[in-house]
């Protein structure tokens, strides 16, 4: 289990927080020798999610005089089997002498650190809370361990440093604590949906159809660039019978108005970009009587750089010649020319008649759908180690490479960290085989993913 331990001067509340943490069944493990026997061990389940909790209790015996030096040298004995630290400040308070001078040893430990501002209930704590941003970990967590609040705070703080699931036990590969924290994903909320596409494509056909009868305009269009309005609706989903949320980026009918042909054309690649900082499906639409030209591998291949989910959708089918022909040519030159993902949505449409206009918006549902998941850690270690003994990464110069975990550090992109030793000498061949098998056995096939490499420091 991950190992958060807590760190504090005397009687800011760590005890009561031990107490909190572990409920009423103690799970005491006191019975190590040497330094150690200043620690208490519990089994800790904070709305569900589970860790080891140590309590570096002991210290309110101490002699105040020797105090600083006792604690700083518990504290770092003590800080070296942590995944994370929870510093705890007494709100009411303020922050004294003392937590400066734990602050000062914290901030130069490896230790993620979580602030937690303690005897927070009410707004006791308040004039503490501001003092506390002064000690550089960030904003602390408001709590009161004595009534039970804050809880729902603490775990966001602690859920990037312990990893979701808490079944893994492979406490020396540090969870990555990068970026920002992320919301849970709803898959009701409103669909970011960008249509980009060459100059004649059919872009504005295209949308204006999907705003015609059968669906409902919610909000008054509103101008997000000099270039691109958003377009608020509903979608009527006839299988659920019911309405779904949509933004619509629309570039094309901005650039309407310049009407000069040439420049249009340079112009369709800027208004992808733009597009895609708004969007989190970008659909590239095609000219079934132009089939697929390079630019549009161009905006495809970008789209997919920006991390986005892509779909393809060719346009005018009620025009086009040897249909399946096309289909099957554009299906190749897609798997050709797109190596980032596999097996990208496409579809057949026609904006004229209205063709497939449905199938546009069931599969970019379910394409973000897809681009926001994560796999729990332990189910996505099974396959890594599955995926390691099917094929053990190769050993350059006698002296074999070790990949020891990975984990999901994020969604929106599906991004991926590994840590393993040696790993500057991993082949290029080998990551692929990764990231193919992830695609391929986690269900990230048509969505873009990332894979960062890292050694222990
Ligand atoms: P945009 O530049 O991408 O916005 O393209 P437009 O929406 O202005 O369409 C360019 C031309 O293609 C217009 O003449 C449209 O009538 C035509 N067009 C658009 N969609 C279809 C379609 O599904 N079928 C056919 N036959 N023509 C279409």
């Amino acid at each position: 289990l991950p190992q958060v331990i807590i760190i504090g001067r005397p009687n800011v509340g760590k005890s009561t927080l031990f107490n909190r943490l572990v409920g009423k069944k103690l799970a005491l493990v006191d019975d190590q020798p040497g330094v150690t026997r200043d620690r208490r061990f519990g089994d800790a389940d904070l709305l569900g999610m589970k860790f080891t909790i140590v309590d570096t209790a002991g210290w309110e015996d101490l002699d105040p005089e020797t105090l600083p030096g006792r604690m700083r040298q518990q504290t770092e004995a003590s800080l070296i089997g942590a995944d994370v630290a929870l510093f705890v400040i007494d709100a009411r308070a303020g922050v004294t002498p003392l937590d400066e001078e734990i602050a000062r040893y914290l901030r130069s430990s490896r230790v993620p650190i979580v602030l937690l501002a303690n005897k927070a209930e009410g707004r006791a704590g308040d004039p503490g809370l501001y003092d506390a941003f002064a000690l550089g970990f960030g904003e602390p967590v408001a709590f009161s361990a004595e009534h039970g609040q804050g809880l729902a705070d603490l775990f966001e703080a602690l859920r990037p440093h312990i990893e979701g699931d808490g079944k893994d036990d492979h406490d020396d590969a540090a969870p990555p604590a990068e970026g920002e924290e992320e919301e849970e994903f709803d898959p009701e909320s409103v669909l970011k949906l960008a249509i980009v596409g060459r100059p004649n494509a059919g872009k504005s056909t295209l949308i204006n159809k999907l705003l015609g009868e059968n669906r409902l305009l919610t909000g008054p269009e509103a101008g997000i660039t000099r270039d691109s309005i958003a377009i608020d609706w509903q979608w009527f989903d006839a299988a659920r019978d019911g309405y779904r949320p949509v933004r619509l980026i629309d570039t094309a009918g901005m650039r309407k108005k310049a009407q000069i042909t040439e420049k249009l054309e340079k112009m369709a690649v800027a208004d992808a970009r733009h597009a895609i900082d708004f969007a989190e499906v970008v659909v590239l639409l095609l000219d079934a009587t132009r089939g697929l030209e390079h630019q549009d591998l161009k905006i495809a291949s970008m789209v997919l750089e920006e991390g986005r989910a892509l779909m393809i959708a060719v346009n005018k089918w009620d025009i086009a010649e040897d249909p399946s022909g096309l289909f099957n040519g554009i299906r190749a030159a897609l798997d050709d020319g797109l190596a980032q993902v596999r097996g990208v949505p496409l579809l057949a449409v026609s904006a004229r008649t209205g063709k497939g206009l449905d199938q546009i918006l069931t599969a970019a549902f379910d394409i973000r759908a897809a681009w926001s998941k994560r796999v729990p850690t332990s189910a996505l270690n099974r396959w890594f180690d599955d995926a390691l003994s099917a094929n053990p990464p190769p050993a350059p110069g006698g002296k074999r490479i070790k990949l020891r975990y990975i984990t999901q550090a994020r969604t929106r992109p599906p991004s991926f960290v590994m840590f393993g030793t040696r790993l500057d000498q991993l082949p290029e061949s080998y990551r692929r085989y990764l990231i193919n098998g992830i695609r391929r056995e986690l269900g990230f096939d048509a969505v873009p993913i990332r894979l960062t490499l890292r050694s222990p420091t």
